[in-house]
């Protein structure tokens, strides 16, 4: 059986008043905010469909689907920022900076070497998060908790401004807003702009606790 194909230009519309209205219960202004369309196992027609519907910014999982689907849209749109959102392994971390915009889930001091070294050869700078897993999860990337402020302050002396934010992706049965709320405390901690927290099920109290990027992706996409 196929499913109707969903309707990314109304998804997308429906999720921009979502966010807007998020933002303003909370007194912040929308444009601070920053939706990522995480396309991943969608095809370039999807992503076709949400640049047509104005959406510029999106999120892939791996490197591998990343360089097959972007590169094309990429040249025809120079707008199109993306976001690798998925954990990274170090022997991919040339071609994400040679991929990416925004590389969120930076994770270990390895990665960060590899990063560095990546930089180097590629000539080009994608922006950094540090991924935190705040659930401190075996199973999950993720710098542990108990590490993360030691790392973040070896990145930003590393990578300077580079070093965007932090990004967290909470443990899938939980309450997610003590997570949101100790990632954003530890964002301000270390004066870092920005946070990416916030999925389909739960961007509204992402944007609550300050996220300035929410990650959807079946709510504009449809079911994977
Ligand atoms: C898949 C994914 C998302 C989007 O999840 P949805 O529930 O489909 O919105 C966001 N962040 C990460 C890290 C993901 O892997």
């Amino acid at each position: 059986m196929t499913e109707a194909a969903p309707d990314i230009a109304a998804n997308l519309a429906r999720i921009r008043a979502r966010i807007a209205a998020a933002a303003s219960a909370c007194g912040r202004d929308p444009a601070t905010i920053t939706l990522v369309a995480v396309s991943k196992t969608k095809p370039a027609a999807a992503v076709a469909a949400a640049l047509a519907a104005g959406q510029m910014v999106f999120g892939e999982n791996r490197v591998q689907e990343a360089a097959e689907k972007f590169p094309a849209l990429r040249a025809a749109h120079p707008g199109l920022r993306l976001h690798l959102i998925g954990g990274l392994q170090t022997n991919k971390a040339r071609d994400a900076v040679r991929l990416a915009d925004v590389i969120e889930t930076l994770d270990r001091p390895r990665l960060a070497d590899a990063l560095a070294a990546a930089f180097d050869k590629e000539s080009r700078h994608p922006d950094l998060m540090i991924e935190i897993n705040t659930g401190d999860e075996a199973q999950k990337s993720g710098i542990p908790r108990d590490q993360a402020d030691r790392f973040i302050e070896a990145c930003q002396t590393r990578f300077g401004a580079r070093l965007r934010g932090l990004m967290c992706v909470p443990p899938h049965e939980a309450d997610p807003a003590p997570h949101f709320a100790w990632l954003a405390a530890r964002a301000r901690a270390h004066g870092l702009p920005e946070l990416s927290m916030g999925m389909s099920a739960d961007f509204e109290i992402a944007i609550a606790h300050g996220a300035t990027a929410v990650r959807v992706g079946s709510a504009i996409f449809g079911a994977r």
